[in-house]
């Protein structure tokens, strides 16, 4: 239930109702707007006949129900959220773009990476150190160390990071370093690595999984907010489907379909997309064309030589040529990129 409050309410008033909400069992979470703040109650949706009392409070103007089974996540609750973390904006009008490797492997590689995308125009960097693997014999990322060398490359570019968690242990240690914690496909419906991740109070960028519906998805990111967390990057990856031809296959519908429902921002990742580098920049300039508020893209120094996902990584001089087209393709969508 959305609790709308009248104009020039006070900080005192929002605490008090606050507090009523508590009393009957649902969680208040507060919103203030400028015109206005709203307090969204949520709780189990049988016992929200007991929040119509609130009505008579003479600081409330009306209850309006949130129909959707996200509440925090749905555009009924907020109108647009423009998440930031150092000069990338995601949302609102705001493009960036984070690229790096798919997993850090060196020094040398990750700083490399680093200032080549930075000069091309990402504004952050991103690169695996704990990787969710499908074989167990597959290189596993450099975990702590990993992170050692991304905070390595934040010092030298500026770039703020972002990378994967895969378990608790992963959060604790991840969340020491990094300013954005990812969670990847296969864990989109891991619940309770969503409530761990929701309670550090980093930005989460947080990726569909491959067999997710739209509602399934936005249900997750309700999880992670339910936590307390506000700041969720969505990101269309691919799903699948009976084609083959690609590694997945991109829903680009999803844009328009979450930006209807969600007030979150949704980027793509035109690189688990498609598993091949050919098909990387088609796939993010219709991204930008669909309304995107970002991309995140694979890029490696020497992709033949990658540990992980080479064939779907840009090296750097297709990564700048990428960004330079991308930059007219942003001017026709409107973007502030
Ligand atoms: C990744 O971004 O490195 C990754 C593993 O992506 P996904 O979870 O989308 O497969
Ligand atoms: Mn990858």
């Amino acid at each position: 239930m959305i609790i709308v409050l009248k104009p020039g309410c006070k900080k005192k008033d929002v605490a008090s109702i606050s507090k009523k909400i508590e009393a009957m069992g649902f969680m208040p979470h507060p919103i203030v707007g400028v015109e206005r703040t709203i307090i969204g109650a949520i709780g189990d949706d049988r016992g929200k006949h007991k929040l119509q009392v609130l009505e008579s409070l003479p600081c409330v103007e009306k209850l309006v129900p949130i129909l959707q089974p996200y509440k925090l996540a749905s555009k009924e609750m907020k109108e647009q959220s423009v998440i930031k973390v150092g000069k990338a904006s995601f949302g609102g009008g705001h493009f960036s773009v984070i690229a790096g490797p798919c997993s850090v492997e060196s020094e040398k590689q990750i700083v490399k990476a680093a200032e080549a995308v930075k000069a091309a125009g990402a504004k952050m960097l991103r690169g695996g150190a704990f990787k969710p693997r499908t074989s167990p014999y597959s290189f596993q990322g450099l975990e702590l160390e990993g992170l050692k060398l991304l905070a390595k490359a934040r010092e030298e570019t500026g770039l703020p990071f972002v990378t994967e968690v895969i378990n608790h242990e992963s959060v604790e240690m991840v969340s020491e370093y990094a300013d954005v914690l990812q969670i990847g496909a296969r864990n989109v419906q891991n619940f309770a690595l969503l409530k761990i991740a929701g309670r550090v109070g980093k930005p989460i960028l947080l990726k569909r999984g491959m067999a997710t519906t739209i509602q399934e998805f936005l249900m997750s990111a309700e999880y992670i907010m339910s936590e307390g967390c506000r700041d969720i990057i969505l990101c269309e990856r691919g799903i699948r489907t009976f084609e083959s031809a690609t590694r997945n296959t991109l829903d680009i519908s999803a844009i328009p379909v979450i930006q209807m429902r969600s007030h979150l921002p949704i980027i793509i990742d035109p690189s688990h997309a498609t598993g091949a580098k050919d098909y990387v920049a088609p796939l993010g300039y219709a991204a930008i064309a669909a309304g995107a508020d970002g991309l995140i893209v694979e890029v490696h120094p020497n992709p033949k030589e990658a540990l992980c996902d080479g064939p779907q990584s840009l090296d750097l001089d297709e990564f700048a040529a990428f960004m330079k087209r991308l930059k007219e393709f942003s001017r026709a969508s409107r973007k502030k990129f």
